[in-house]
């Protein structure tokens, strides 16, 4: 058993001092308010926080980082940059740009992340020799990076509605939606901090008559069921056009909308999408950084809370890997949108990047610090020149380290009980920028 002694916790939403965490088999036992410290347990100074989780990832859009900003660009011509990403990735490069990237996110105070994964076959559309070689290299990236993973295997069948896979496409295809499970089944991660997930592209990238053959067997195999949801207003009139009906009617007609879907962006929805997705129990993950990167649109987050969806947060093409800035974003954006403040409360933003996220992933418990939760643990250091002075009481430093912490002020980080970050210094790899700088170089021009 180990112990830790924090300075500042949040519990349940409020910000305990003096808490006694004590940990077993990389569990929480017990939580102790107002503790004295023991001399066995470890000092942690600062506020703690419970673990982010990074609902939406793509690892390997982190190559794109610096090269896509540019004013003339818009979503469509960013697509095409990432393809020429994609194929150059093998297992072995994606491997070590994973193992890096997610290096990077543990930096931050990610304890998991839902790695949303087409890139299951070589540019040409020919399988590897094990069909789940990606796979397996995204799982041995996450385990090497000292984070949990929740690989959301994709189907991705067409290149717009009605059209073929083209280009690198072809390799993110199974012919249909049954090869797609032929291949899924035939894999299973190592260990017990990965989980498997299944996701829907798009209802651009997979037919409507397809869905219902993804989402029965995900919902069979008890996995999450995530899909890209109206983030372009073009996916909205190709849908329209095609189908005579909106992305989320068409979910939900094909019987993929309930509680353990999660649908990414959300932004462009009618009152009427709203209320399918609020009843039905679906999650909704926001990506508020990559959707002002590429120009989307403001997700209406506070109507969708309203009509029951939990929120939840990913760092997607990861122009930017940072929960705290992330989550802010939720109220942030909606007070532009709304012109009025105060739609959240800091403990619900939070929650967004911790608890939620985990349960969207199919960790649901994970992301609290609570006795039954994984020991995930990120502390984040107030006397740091951004968040020197914020108050230590429970509503300053809170609010705080929502509305003015980054990923540079955390600390340390524990996943699981394993302690993966230090002083800000990853633990398991090396160098974590010389390791970026490396991967991102072999699958650059
Ligand atoms: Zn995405």
């Amino acid at each position: 058993m180990i112990r830790r002694h924090a300075q500042l916790a949040v519990l349940d939403g409020r910000v305990a001092a003096d808490v006694l965490i004590d940990i077993d088999d990389g569990g929480i036992t017990a939580v102790t308010r107002d503790a004295p410290a023991p001399p066995d347990a470890e000092r942690l100074t600062g506020l703690t926080l419970p673990g982010f989780a990074n609902t939406h990832s793509h690892a390997f859009h982190r190559a794109l980082r610096g090269r896509t900003h540019d004013g003339t660009s818009t979503f469509w011509t960013w697509r095409e940059k990432m393809y020429a990403v994609a194929e150059r990735l093998d297992p072995d490069s994606y491997l070590a740009l994973a193992r890096a990237v997610y290096a990077e996110m543990a930096l931050a105070g990610i304890c998991c992340v839902g790695e949303f994964h087409y890139l299951h076959h070589r540019p040409d559309g020919t399988p590897y020799d094990d069909a789940n070689a990606m796979s397996a290299a995204l799982a041995q990236a996450a385990d090497e990076a000292g984070i949990r993973i929740t690989l959301l295997d994709t189907c991705y069948l067409t290149g717009g509605i009605g059209e073929p896979l083209s280009g690198v496409q072809r390799g993110f295809g199974d012919g249909d939606a049954d090869g797609w499970i032929r291949r899924v089944a035939a894999f299973q991660p190592v260990g017990r901090h990965a989980k498997m997930g299944a996701a829907v592209h798009s209802v651009r990238a997979v037919p409507a008559g397809q869905i219902p053959t993804v989402s029965r067997w995900a919902g069979e195999q008890g996995w999450p069921l995530h899909v890209h949801l109206s983030e372009q207003r073009g996916e909205n009139d190709a849908c329209d056009h095609a189908y005579g009906k909106t992305p989320t009617r068409l979910l939900a007609d094909a019987g993929a909308l309930g509680p353990r879907t999660v649908a990414v962006h959300a932004v462009h929805l009618r009152r009427d999408d709203i209320e399918l997705l609020g009843d039905s129990g679906a999650g909704i993950c926001l990506c508020p950084t990559t959707e002002r990167d590429l120009a989307d649109g403001i997700a209406p987050a506070r109507a969708l809370a309203d009509a029951g969806c939990p929120l939840s947060v990913g760092s997607d093409s990861h122009a930017m890997i940072d929960p705290l800035i992330e989550a802010r974003s939720i109220e942030l954006d909606e007070r532009l949108r709304s012109e009025i403040r105060g739609n959240f409360t800091s403990a619900a933003l939070l929650d967004a990047a911790t608890a939620t996220g985990h349960a969207a992933l199919g960790w649901p418990g994970a992301g609290r610090i609570a006795p039954g939760a994984p020991a995930d643990l990120v502390t984040v250091d107030l006397d740091g020149v951004r968040l020197a002075g914020i108050g230590a009481d429970d509503s300053t430093a809170l609010d705080g380290v929502v509305y003015a912490g980054t990923a540079a002020d955390v600390r340390q980080v524990m996943v699981g009980g394993r302690e993966v970050v230090r002083d800000g210094v990853h633990l398991l790899v090396d160098d974590v920028p010389g390791e970026l700088r490396r991967a991102i170089g072999r699958v650059t021009t």
